[in-house]
């Protein structure tokens, strides 16, 4: 879209059973906050809209686990998140939620417009019914195998491991959640919104029309969906925690919670309105509007197909103009999991990395998961730290303000005859904005960030290359004129990093005192090459931007997330029961000593088996083991083990094994030894 009135710029409701970590930031709130301040920094209408998502059955479930009301979750979770979303920098307009009576209104409102207009159908199906539990088990409430891709854990509603969506009906063995049952079908009376009508008008909207624009995980996404054929979905539950339906024959019945959860955009867009005495409806309903959705790939079906057929059944509403959504990020190369306790959660980054916010910003807009799943590490982490953050930009700017003050007592000083080098300069600051703007245009994130840095690295080497603090003792005069141009480099930069990194960038405005001049320094006066930092302007004294993050701080967070993962194996730690009793005389028929493993060598194609030359203390043997996926042959020569020794002889691959070495597994199916390896223990010694 070209030239829009104004922008309704909104990030995923984020679900309000745990609180946020790294991997909904990166996928996208930060993206999301750099595009809306970035539009705010260009003068354009903007309403940014956010808020929590409370109901569904994942709320339920927790509520009942902790014996508390959903209501306690919700309000629990929602004071977290909002709090921390603020603390990182993050600009929503509003951020509401669902729980909030203008939301139950809205999006009832919105469901009897439809239901009115006839575009639902109304249909008693069967549906799985738990008799143990004596309630019907929509979404999560079932677990079964994923009729697409065969996950064994797919949940009701849609399948965590490839994304597709479906119906509980549709599962596959399915399993109360609940009470571990099968359930059986009962029949209940459900509205469906048939999706299959508005097939002709998706594929028209999407496949031919956005084609060029939308990302390609998104695209293909609601491509195959679409060509898969597209299925009434149903648009109510069988629940009591949701916003009830509102017509005959709804009783004991919500909302499922995907239609009622994008109606959150519209409902805190009102909210926000009434608050600011504005209208709202242009935000939603004038086609000079541009809508963008943040989301994570998981939520692109309900953005692109079913929340676009609901705005399109109602009618009177802008569609989408993009979904820029994002794949997943990992954290030290496993999955993200709320669950498992594997993730970095931003309220304990946030008091653990005091006033850190931006270097969490930026590591994760430098390392975006945009195009593909991507990992957060915190080596590099530090490494953005450190080598960028702090060894670029901070130190660029360090190097300015002290030579400033040192050599004019922070007035900036008046420029001179310029060089082809300082006109080359000066035309490059001119050309940022354009270049940033284009690349997050075409949300882009990582790109922007890295041209951001670009303008860093150039004034670092502009400084290194003309050297004032060795032509100060030659020629004032041209110091003069590379400390001006330096200013002006420093000055872009505070506004440029502005929707990257918004706290750096209010303290370097603060360090050159813009707020005291009557800036040329915006977004647009840089573009048109306006003087940003005017000769005669007094700046302030240096202060750091950034610290190095030294080892300890990121080995004490390895340290935690080792400890989770411990705690997670102790939790899941299946002990086998003990089996049955035997008599001394049957133990004693077991001839176990200890060995010595002489040579060792792989079986050819095999990939587990070893093939081991071993010291009994009675002979040497040959003995083939399993082990060849934890050890490689050089590691095990010269090893003490532990040999049962009178197993009777079988052949493996063709070669007579005679005996076996005893072994125990982790529970990561690493191999460890049964080690009687002290000094004085020899070979052939019994182990009784
Ligand atoms: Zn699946």
């Amino acid at each position: 879209m070209n030239n829009p009135k104004r922008y309704t710029v909104t990030a995923a409701l984020p679900y309000t059973n745990g609180p946020i970590h790294i991997g909904h930031l990166a996928g996208v709130y930060v993206p999301a906050d750099i595009y809306a301040r970035y539009l705010r920094l260009h003068g354009h209408d903007v309403a940014f809209i956010c808020g929590s998502d409370e109901h569904g059955v994942p709320i339920t479930i927790k509520a009942k686990k902790e014996g508390v009301t959903p209501q306690d979750i919700v309000d629990k979770y929602h004071a977290i998140i909002k709090k921390s979303f603020e603390d990182i920098g993050i600009t929503f307009d509003n951020y509401s939620r669902t729980s909030a009576k203008i939301h139950h209104e809205t999006a009832s409102e919105f469901f009897m417009t439809l239901y009115n207009k006839g575009e639902f159908i109304e249909e008693v199906t069967e549906q799985l019914y738990d008799k143990e539990a004596n309630q019907f088990l929509a979404d999560r409430f079932v677990v079964g195998t994923c009729p697409k891709c065969g996950n064994e854990e797919s949940y009701g509603d849609q399948c965590e491991n490839c994304g597709t969506s479906h119906n509980a009906t549709d599962l596959i063995n399915p399993k109360s959640a609940i009470t571990g049952a099968t359930p059986t079908l009962k029949e209940t009376k459900h509205w469906f919104l048939p999706l299959d009508k508005h097939e002709a008008f998706l594929k028209e909207w999407i496949l031919e029309g956005h084609k060029k624009d939308w990302k390609s995980n998104v695209y293909g996404q609601c491509k195959s969906w679409i060509d898969d054929g597209l299925r009434p979905r149903a648009v109510t539950r069988d629940l009591d925690w949701g916003i009830p339906v509102p017509v005959e024959g709804g009783e004991g019945k919500v909302l499922y919670v995907w239609f009622d959860a994008p109606i959150g955009y519209i409902s805190a867009t009102k909210e926000w309105a009434e608050l600011e005495g504005k209208d709202w409806e242009p935000y939603w309903k004038d086609k000079d509007t541009k809508l963008v959705h943040f989301i994570g790939k998981d939520n692109i079906v309900f953005h692109c197909i079913i929340f676009p057929a609901m705005l399109k059944a109602e009618g009177s509403y802008v569609l989408p103009d993009n979904v820029p959504a994002n794949e997943f990020l990992n954290l030290e190369g496993n999955k993200l999991s709320t669950s498992k306790n594997w993730a970095v959660w931003l309220h304990e980054y946030l008091l653990e990395f005091p006033d850190k916010q931006d270097v969490l910003r930026y590591a994760l807009t430098a390392n975006a998961p945009e195009t593909k799943d991507n990992d957060f590490t915190w080596k590099d982490f530090q490494a953005r730290n450190n080598n960028e953050l702090v060894a670029i930009f901070g130190n660029f700017i360090n190097r300015v303000v002290v030579l400033t003050n040192k050599y004019y007592n922070g007035i900036v000083p008046k420029p001179n005859a310029l060089t082809n080098v300082d006109e080359e300069v000066l035309a490059a600051i001119k050309a940022y904005p354009s270049v940033i703007a284009s690349s997050i245009e075409r949300y882009r994130f990582r790109e922007a960030s890295q041209e951001l840095l670009n303008l860093a690295r150039l004034g670092n080497k502009y400084l290194a290359d003309e050297e004032p603090w060795k032509v100060i003792k030659e020629d004032e005069d041209r110091v003069q004129t590379i400390m001006y141009i330096a200013l002006q480099i420093s000055s872009a930069l505070a506004v440029l990093s502005e929707p990257f990194l918004p706290f750096t960038s209010d303290k370097l405005k603060r360090i050159l005192c813009h707020t005291e001049i009557d800036s040329e320094s915006t977004w647009d006066g840089i573009s048109e090459g306006r003087e940003l930092l005017p000769a005669n302007h007094t700046i302030g004294k240096a202060e750091l931007l950034f610290n190095k993050i030294e080892d300890k701080e990121v080995q004490a967070q390895l340290d935690k997330l080792i400890a989770s993962k411990k705690a997670n194996e102790a939790a899941n730690k299946v002990i086998e029961p003990q089996k049955d009793t035997i008599t001394f005389n049957d133990f004693t028929k077991l001839d176990i000593r200890v060995g010595t493993i002489l040579e060792a060598e792989k079986m050819p194609k095999a990939k587990k088996l070893l093939v081991l030359k071993v010291d009994t203390g009675i002979d040497v043997r040959t003995i083939v083991s399993g082990i060849a996926e934890t050890f490689t042959a050089e590691e095990v020569v010269g090893k003490k083990v532990t040999v049962l020794v009178n197993l009777a002889p079988r052949a493996l691959r063709g070669v007579k094994s005679e005996g076996m070495i005893l072994m125990t597994e982790t529970p990561e199916g690493k191999l460890v030894f049964v080690n009687p390896d002290e000094a004085g223990v020899a070979n052939g010694l019994h182990i009784s």
